[in-house]
C-alpha cells in the first residue's frame, strides 16, 4: 500500500540519519584528516542523503598502519581458527538481525527496488559471509614426503595487510565478496567502499565491532578512487591489492599494485554473450534473457549484453523480448516496481549516449530508449534488434537496461563471434541438445557459463573474469588462495648430519 511505501522510504532516510558518517580506522569513527566531506546522493530525486567523510592518503595511512598494527601485534591472525570463525558468524547474525535495515539503505544508496535488495542483496550477503566463516578453521597446507631423514610440510598464512576497492552496483555484496575470505584466512582489511554508495557499510562497520572484530581488523574508508583508492593501491604498507570495477580503473590498480610487487586480484567488466538455440521454449528463454540483462538496470558486470538468437526463432524472439520489456514498471523503487533508477548523472549520460550511438549505427530502437521523468535517473527498458558485432554498443559495457539482439545461422559462427571481444567474464547457453550445450560450454572463452540458467551465484562458486574482465576468482573455496600465503617447511628428523 501507499502508506507502507512512504514508510519504507522514510526508514530508509532515518536509518541514513543515524548511521556514522565518518570513517571506520582503527575501530574509532573518525572524520576525515582533512575535514572534507561529499554528499551521497539519492538516485531517486538528485537531493543529497548525508555527507561522506572523504579519505585522502593521510586517512589512507592511518588505515594502513591500523591495520598493519592489527595484523602484527593484534589477536586476530593468531586467535584460533574457531574463534575467527565464531567471530564471522556472529557478524552474519547481526546482519541477518539487521536484513530490513540494511535492504532500506541499499535501495536509497543505489536505487535498486526494496524487493531486490530483501531477496537478493541482504541474504546472498549473509550467505557469502556464512560460507567463509565456515572455512576458518578448515584452512591447512599438506604434509610431503622429501628424501633424507626430513619431512616437509606447508602452512597457509593469511597474507597480511589487504587493500580492497569496490564498486557501487552491489554495495553490501561485493563488499562481502572481499572482505569474508580476507578476515576468514586472518588477513586484516582497509575495506574503501564506492563514493556513489557508503551507506551499508557504514552500517557493516558498526555491526563487525559489535560483533568483536578486534580494532584494526577491519577498516573502511568513503571517498573518491583518486584521493583515496590510488593512495591505498600504492601504499607500500599493503601486502595485497583487491580490486572490483571498470577494466580501465582496474588497468591503473594493476599498475600501481605490481609496481609494489604486490599481488593483485582484478575482477573487472564484461560484455556478456547469451546464446539461444532454435530449439528453446522461447516464452521461457524471453523472460531469463530479459532478467539476464535488465537485472540490476544492467548494472551488472556479467548482465547477458549480447544475445545471439538462432535466425529460425529469432524475429519471434525479438517481438516477445519487446513485449516482456514493455510490461516491466519503472519508478521509485521503493514502491512495487522492476526497475529503479540508474546510479547517478554519469551512468545516466553514459547509457543516453548508447543509446543515441545504436541508432545513429543502424540498430533498431524497438522499445524504449528515453529518459522517464525529469528528475532521478530513471531509463527506460530499451531493446535493440539488428546489433552488429562492430557497434559499439554491440562492442562496448553500456552497464544499463539495453539489451542487444543478434541473429546468428550456425554454431561455428556464434562461438567466433561470441568470443570476439576482449572481454571473458560470462556467458549464457539456452538449448534442449546436449551436443549443442556440450561445445558451447567449451568454445566460450569466459569465466562462468550459466546453461538453461542466468546470474546464478552461489558462494561456494568461483567466479572471475578472463580476458580484460580480469585476473584471478574470488567465491568458493578457490578465492582462499587470495588471501593466503604458502610457506615451506623442512624439518630435519633424526639424523643430525642430513
Ligand atoms: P570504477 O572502476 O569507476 O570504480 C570502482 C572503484 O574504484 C570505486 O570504489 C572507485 O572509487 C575506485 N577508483 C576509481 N578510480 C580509482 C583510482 N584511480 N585508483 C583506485 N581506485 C579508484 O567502476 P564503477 O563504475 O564503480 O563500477 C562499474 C564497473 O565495475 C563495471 O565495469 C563492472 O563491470 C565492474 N564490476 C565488475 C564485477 C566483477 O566481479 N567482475 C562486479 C561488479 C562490477
Amino acid at each position: 500500500s501507499l502508506s507502507s511505501e512512504l514508510t519504507s522510504a522514510a526508514q530508509a532516510s532515518a536509518t541514513a540519519c543515524h548511521l556514522p558518517h565518518k570513517l571506520l580506522i582503527n575501530g574509532a569513527w573518525v572524520d576525515a584528516s582533512d575535514g572534507e566531506t561529499f554528499p551521497i546522493i539519492d538516485p531517486r530525486n538528485e537531493q543529497t542523503i548525508l555527507n561522506a567523510a572523504s579519505a585522502s592518503a593521510v586517512d589512507v595511512d592511518k588505515a594502513v598502519n591500523a591495520a598493519r598494527e592489527a595484523f602484527d601485534e593484534g589477536p586476530w591472525p593468531k586467535m584460533s581458527a574457531k574463534e575467527r570463525g565464531r567471530t564471522l558468524f556472529k557478524l552474519a547474525d547481526l546482519m541477518e538481525s539487521h536484513s530490513e535495515k540494511l535492504a532500506l539503505l541499499e535501495t536509497l544508496d543505489n536505487g535498486k527496488p526494496l524487493s531486490v535488495a530483501r531477496a537478493a542483496d541482504v541474504p546472498l550477503s549473509v550467505d557469502h559471509l556464512r560460507y567463509y566463516a565456515g572455512w576458518a578453521d578448515k584452512i591447512h597446507g599438506k604434509t610431503i614426503s622429501v628424501d633424507g631423514p626430513a619431512w616437509a610440510y606447508t602452512l597457509h598464512e593469511p597474507v597480511g595487510v589487504v587493500a580492497q576497492i569496490i564498486p557501487w552496483n552491489f554495495p553490501l555484496l561485493m563488499a562481502m565478496w572481499k572482505i569474508a575470505p580476507a578476515l576468514a584466512c586472518g588477513n586484516t582489511v582497509i575495506l574503501k567502499v564506492a563514493e556513489q554508495t557508503p551507506l551499508t557499510a557504514l552500517l557493516l562497520g558498526q555491526l563487525a565491532l559489535e560483533a568483536g572484530i578486534p580494532p584494526g581488523v577491519l577498516n573502511i574508508l568513503t571517498g573518491f578512487g583518486p584521493q583515496a583508492g590510488a593512495p591505498l593501491c600504492s601504499h607500500r604498507g599493503v601486502d595485497k591489492v583487491a580490486f572490483t570495477g571498470s577494466t580501465e580503473v582496474g588497468r591503473y590498480v594493476g599498475k600501481m599494485a605490481a609496481a609494489n610487487l604486490k599481488p593483485c586480484t582484478l575482477e573487472l567488466g564484461g560484455k556478456s554473450p547469451i546464446i539461444v538455440d532454435k530449439d528453446v521454449d522461447i516464452d521461457d528463454v524471453v523472460l531469463k534473457a530479459h532478467s539476464g540483462l535488465f537485472f540490476n538496470h544492467g548494472q551488472c558486470c556479467a548482465a547477458g549484453s549480447r544475445t545471439f538468437i538462432h535466425a529460425d526463432i529469432y524475429d519471434e524472439f525479438v517481438e516477445k523480448a519487446v513485449a516482456v520489456a514493455q510490461k516491466q514498471k519503472v519508478g521509485d523503487p521503493f514502491t512495487d516496481v522492476n526497475l529503479g533508477p540508474l546510479i547517478d548523472a554519469e551512468q545516466f549520460n553514459k547509457v543516453m549516449n548508447y543509446i543515441a550511438s545504436g541508432e545513429v549505427e543502424g540498430a533498431v530502437l524497438r522499445t524504449g530508449g528515453r529518459r522517464l521523468g525529469s528528475e532521478g535517473f530513471y531509463v527506460e527498458p530499451t531493446v535493440f534488434s539488428d546489433v552488429s558485432d562492430n557497434m559499439s554498443i554491440g562492442r562496448d559495457e553500456i552497464f544499463g537496461p539495453v539489451q542487444c539482439l543478434m541473429k546468428f545461422h550456425s554454431l561455428e559462427e556464434v562461438i567466433r563471434r561470441a568470443n570476439d571481444t576482449h572481454y571473458g567474464l560470462a556467458s549464457g547457453i539456452f538449448s534442449n541438445n546436449v551436443h549443442t550445450i556440450n561445445k558451447l560450454t567449451r568454445a566460450i572463452r569466459a569465466g562462468t557459463v550459466w546453461v538453461n540458467c542466468y546470474n546464478v551465484y552461489d558462494a561456494a562458486v568461483p567466479f572471475g573474469g578472463w580476458k580484460d574482465s580480469g585476473i584471478g576468482v574470488e567465491k568458493g573455496e578457490y578465492a582462499l588462495q587470495n588471501y593466503t600465503k604458502v610457506k615451506a617447511v623442512y624439518q630435519r628428523l633424526e639424523d643430525p648430519a642430513w
